[in-house]
Protein backbone atom coordinates (compact mmCIF):
# COMPACT_ATOMS: atom_id res chain seq x y z
CA UNK A 1 0.00 0.00 0.00
CA UNK A 2 1.39 3.36 -1.09
CA UNK A 3 0.49 6.70 0.68
CA UNK A 4 -2.53 8.66 0.90
CA UNK A 5 -3.17 11.89 1.83
CA UNK A 6 -5.31 14.63 2.19
CA UNK A 7 -6.96 18.00 3.80
CA UNK A 8 -9.44 18.82 5.60
CA UNK A 9 -8.60 22.48 5.64
CA UNK A 10 -5.37 24.77 5.10
CA UNK A 11 -4.20 28.20 5.97
CA UNK A 12 -4.79 30.48 9.04
CA UNK A 13 -8.02 29.52 10.37
CA UNK A 14 -7.12 26.01 10.98
CA UNK A 15 -5.13 23.07 9.50
CA UNK A 16 -5.43 19.59 9.56
CA UNK A 17 -3.84 16.85 7.17
CA UNK A 18 -4.59 12.96 6.83
CA UNK A 19 -1.46 10.79 5.50
CA UNK A 20 -3.05 7.05 4.86
CA UNK A 21 -1.28 3.65 4.29
CA UNK A 22 -3.38 0.66 4.06
CA UNK A 23 -5.57 0.43 7.25
CA UNK A 24 -3.45 3.46 9.08
CA UNK A 25 -4.50 7.08 9.39
CA UNK A 26 -2.59 9.63 10.94
CA UNK A 27 -3.30 13.45 11.53
CA UNK A 28 -1.43 16.10 11.24
CA UNK A 29 -2.85 18.81 13.27
CA UNK A 30 -6.12 20.03 14.50
CA UNK A 31 -7.13 23.43 14.01
CA UNK A 32 -10.98 22.73 14.41
CA UNK A 33 -13.17 21.79 16.95
CA UNK A 34 -14.33 18.15 17.72
CA UNK A 35 -17.74 18.52 15.38
CA UNK A 36 -15.80 20.53 12.36
CA UNK A 37 -12.77 17.67 12.65
CA UNK A 38 -15.69 15.24 12.37
CA UNK A 39 -17.94 16.92 9.45
CA UNK A 40 -14.17 17.30 7.61
CA UNK A 41 -13.45 13.87 7.65
CA UNK A 42 -16.38 12.52 6.99
CA UNK A 43 -16.57 14.11 4.24
CA UNK A 44 -13.03 12.93 2.78
CA UNK A 45 -15.18 9.19 3.85
CA UNK A 46 -13.13 8.63 7.55
CA UNK A 47 -13.74 9.48 11.20
CA UNK A 48 -11.65 10.26 13.80
CA UNK A 49 -11.79 6.99 15.19
CA UNK A 50 -9.90 5.56 12.24
CA UNK A 51 -6.99 7.81 13.36
CA UNK A 52 -4.20 5.97 14.32
CA UNK A 53 -2.22 8.87 16.06
CA UNK A 54 -2.61 12.80 15.75
CA UNK A 55 1.15 14.61 15.08
CA UNK A 56 2.10 17.78 15.84
CA UNK A 57 4.03 20.52 13.81
CA UNK A 58 3.96 23.26 16.56
CA UNK A 59 1.79 25.13 19.25
CA UNK A 60 -0.05 27.79 16.67
CA UNK A 61 -3.83 27.36 17.30
CA UNK A 62 -4.22 27.22 13.68
CA UNK A 63 -2.49 23.48 14.44
CA UNK A 64 -3.14 22.97 17.60
CA UNK A 65 -6.42 24.58 18.71
CA UNK A 66 -8.57 21.00 18.20
CA UNK A 67 -5.71 18.22 18.94
CA UNK A 68 -6.46 17.74 22.43
CA UNK A 69 -10.39 17.61 22.43
CA UNK A 70 -10.10 15.18 19.71
CA UNK A 71 -7.35 13.06 21.62
CA UNK A 72 -9.01 13.21 24.51
CA UNK A 73 -12.61 12.19 22.78
CA UNK A 74 -11.37 8.93 20.43
CA UNK A 75 -8.26 7.99 23.09
CA UNK A 76 -5.64 9.02 20.03
CA UNK A 77 -1.88 9.64 20.88
CA UNK A 78 0.04 12.50 19.83
CA UNK A 79 3.50 12.87 18.82
CA UNK A 80 4.88 16.30 19.14
CA UNK A 81 8.58 17.89 20.72
CA UNK A 82 8.85 18.39 24.03
CA UNK A 83 9.47 22.33 23.03
CA UNK A 84 5.72 21.95 21.34
CA UNK A 85 3.93 20.56 24.60
CA UNK A 86 5.62 22.68 26.98
CA UNK A 87 4.94 25.82 25.15
CA UNK A 88 1.48 26.17 25.92
CA UNK A 89 -1.15 24.14 28.55
CA UNK A 90 -2.71 21.60 25.89
CA UNK A 91 -4.54 20.13 28.48
CA UNK A 92 -4.22 16.36 29.36
CA UNK A 93 -3.35 14.20 26.47
CA UNK A 94 -4.31 10.47 26.88
CA UNK A 95 -0.92 9.11 25.54
CA UNK A 96 2.16 11.49 24.71
CA UNK A 97 5.01 10.80 22.44
CA UNK A 98 7.77 12.91 22.29
CA UNK A 99 9.80 13.50 19.01
CA UNK A 100 13.14 14.70 18.50
CA UNK A 101 13.70 17.27 15.71
CA UNK A 102 16.02 15.07 13.87
CA UNK A 103 15.01 11.39 14.96
CA UNK A 104 12.92 9.53 12.66
CA UNK A 105 10.26 7.39 13.85
CA UNK A 106 7.35 4.59 12.71
CA UNK A 107 3.59 4.93 13.18
CA UNK A 108 2.67 1.62 11.97
CA UNK A 109 4.18 1.08 8.85
CA UNK A 110 4.61 4.98 7.97
CA UNK A 111 7.99 5.98 8.57
CA UNK A 112 8.23 9.60 9.56
CA UNK A 113 10.91 12.12 9.49
CA UNK A 114 10.96 15.25 11.66
CA UNK A 115 12.53 17.99 10.31
CA UNK A 116 13.01 21.61 11.94
CA UNK A 117 11.91 24.59 10.67
CA UNK A 118 12.61 28.48 10.72
CA UNK A 119 9.11 29.74 12.61
CA UNK A 120 8.20 31.61 15.65
CA UNK A 121 7.32 28.88 17.49
CA UNK A 122 9.32 26.72 20.12
CA UNK A 123 9.99 23.92 18.55
CA UNK A 124 8.46 23.72 15.13
CA UNK A 125 8.89 20.63 13.17
CA UNK A 126 7.46 19.35 9.50
CA UNK A 127 7.66 16.01 8.24
CA UNK A 128 8.65 14.05 5.69
CA UNK A 129 6.36 10.58 5.57
CA UNK A 130 7.86 7.90 3.60
CA UNK A 131 5.88 3.96 2.75
CA UNK A 132 7.23 1.41 0.75
CA UNK A 133 9.20 3.47 -1.95
CA UNK A 134 6.67 6.66 -2.10
CA UNK A 135 7.70 9.89 0.09
CA UNK A 136 5.21 12.82 0.61
CA UNK A 137 6.74 15.89 2.66
CA UNK A 138 4.11 18.04 4.11
CA UNK A 139 5.95 21.64 4.35
CA UNK A 140 3.90 24.81 5.77
CA UNK A 141 4.91 27.35 8.34
CA UNK A 142 8.59 28.26 8.16
CA UNK A 143 9.97 31.68 7.35
CA UNK A 144 13.19 30.52 5.61
CA UNK A 145 14.09 27.47 3.00
CA UNK A 146 17.09 26.83 5.24
CA UNK A 147 20.14 24.15 3.51
CA UNK A 148 18.51 21.73 5.91
CA UNK A 149 15.02 21.78 4.78
CA UNK A 150 15.51 21.63 1.64
CA UNK A 151 17.78 18.63 1.60
CA UNK A 152 15.26 16.55 3.38
CA UNK A 153 12.00 17.53 1.19
CA UNK A 154 13.89 18.55 -2.30
CA UNK A 155 13.60 14.83 -3.46
CA UNK A 156 9.95 13.98 -2.32
CA UNK A 157 7.17 12.17 -4.63
CA UNK A 158 4.69 14.86 -3.58
CA UNK A 159 4.96 17.55 -1.24
CA UNK A 160 2.22 20.25 0.59
CA UNK A 161 4.05 23.22 0.13
CA UNK A 162 3.46 27.01 1.76
CA UNK A 163 3.33 30.00 -0.53
CA UNK A 164 1.27 32.09 2.11
CA UNK A 165 1.66 35.29 0.75
CA UNK A 166 2.18 37.71 -1.96
CA UNK A 167 4.73 40.40 -0.64
CA UNK A 168 3.27 42.97 -1.68
CA UNK A 169 0.01 42.32 -0.93
CA UNK A 170 1.50 41.81 3.08
CA UNK A 171 3.28 44.75 2.55
CA UNK A 172 -0.36 46.84 1.62
CA UNK A 173 -2.35 44.86 3.44
CA UNK A 174 -4.75 45.24 6.43
CA UNK A 175 -2.06 43.82 9.17
CA UNK A 176 -0.45 45.78 11.97
CA UNK A 177 3.32 46.72 10.89
CA UNK A 178 4.57 44.45 14.02
CA UNK A 179 2.45 41.54 11.92
CA UNK A 180 3.57 42.22 8.83
CA UNK A 181 7.28 41.97 10.12
CA UNK A 182 6.24 38.82 11.79
CA UNK A 183 4.69 37.27 8.48
CA UNK A 184 7.14 38.14 5.90
CA UNK A 185 10.11 37.49 8.38
CA UNK A 186 12.50 34.41 8.19
CA UNK A 187 10.70 32.97 11.21
CA UNK A 188 7.00 33.72 9.29
CA UNK A 189 5.58 32.11 6.46
CA UNK A 190 6.85 31.60 3.20
CA UNK A 191 5.91 33.94 0.34
CA UNK A 192 4.90 32.59 -3.31
CA UNK A 193 8.69 34.10 -4.63
CA UNK A 194 9.84 31.95 -1.83
CA UNK A 195 8.16 28.46 -2.46
CA UNK A 196 9.07 29.50 -6.03
CA UNK A 197 12.76 29.82 -5.68
CA UNK A 198 12.72 26.61 -3.14
CA UNK A 199 10.89 24.41 -6.37
CA UNK A 200 13.41 25.97 -9.04
CA UNK A 201 16.17 25.41 -6.86
CA UNK A 202 15.56 21.41 -6.01
CA UNK A 203 13.79 20.93 -9.51
CA UNK A 204 10.21 19.84 -9.22
CA UNK A 205 10.03 17.31 -12.33
CA UNK A 206 9.90 14.58 -9.38
CA UNK A 207 6.77 15.77 -8.29
CA UNK A 208 3.87 13.36 -9.04
CA UNK A 209 1.66 16.19 -6.96
CA UNK A 210 2.83 19.37 -5.74
CA UNK A 211 -0.16 20.89 -3.69
CA UNK A 212 0.20 24.46 -3.03
CA UNK A 213 -0.81 25.04 0.59
CA UNK A 214 -1.32 27.63 3.71
CA UNK A 215 -2.48 30.39 1.38
CA UNK A 216 -3.45 33.39 3.14
CA UNK A 217 -6.81 34.78 2.41
CA UNK A 218 -5.98 38.42 3.60
CA UNK A 219 -2.54 38.36 2.01
CA UNK A 220 -2.47 36.43 -1.12
CA UNK A 221 -4.63 35.53 -4.40
CA UNK A 222 -4.86 31.95 -6.30
CA UNK A 223 -3.52 34.11 -9.06
CA UNK A 224 -0.53 35.78 -7.82
CA UNK A 225 0.51 31.72 -6.49
CA UNK A 226 -0.47 30.40 -9.87
CA UNK A 227 1.36 32.91 -11.51
CA UNK A 228 4.46 32.80 -9.00
CA UNK A 229 4.49 28.92 -9.45
CA UNK A 230 3.52 28.43 -13.17
CA UNK A 231 6.99 27.37 -14.30
CA UNK A 232 7.08 24.83 -11.37
CA UNK A 233 3.53 23.77 -11.98
CA UNK A 234 4.26 23.08 -15.56
CA UNK A 235 7.14 20.54 -14.94
CA UNK A 236 5.30 18.57 -11.91
CA UNK A 237 2.53 15.71 -13.03
CA UNK A 238 -0.40 17.69 -11.00
CA UNK A 239 -0.43 20.75 -9.14
CA UNK A 240 -3.16 21.46 -7.10
CA UNK A 241 -4.36 24.57 -4.78
CA UNK A 242 -5.30 23.68 -0.36
CA UNK A 243 -8.24 25.71 0.51
CA UNK A 244 -9.54 27.11 4.31
CA UNK A 245 -12.60 25.09 3.23
CA UNK A 246 -12.27 22.65 1.49
CA UNK A 247 -8.98 21.79 2.13
CA UNK A 248 -8.35 18.72 -0.64
CA UNK A 249 -9.48 15.28 -1.62
CA UNK A 250 -7.88 12.17 -1.08
CA UNK A 251 -4.49 12.11 -3.57
CA UNK A 252 -2.28 9.11 -4.05
CA UNK A 253 1.62 8.49 -4.17
CA UNK A 254 2.92 6.21 -6.22
CA UNK A 255 6.47 4.11 -5.49
CA UNK A 256 8.68 5.33 -7.63
ZN1 LIG B 1 -0.21 27.92 10.34
ZN1 LIG C 1 2.50 28.73 12.55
Amino acid sequence: MSLRFASLGSGSKGNGTLVASGGHCLLVDCGFTIKETERRMARLGVSPADLSAILVTHEHSDHLSGVAPLARKYKLPVYLTPGTLRARDIGVLPEVHLIEGHQPFAVADIQVTPVAVPHDAREAAQFVFRCRGSSLGLLTDLGTVTPHVESHFGACDALVLEANHDPRMLAQGPYPPSLKRRVGGAYGHLSNQQAAGFLERVGAEQLQYLVVAHISEKNNTLELAREALAEAADSVANCLFACQQRGFDWLQVEPD
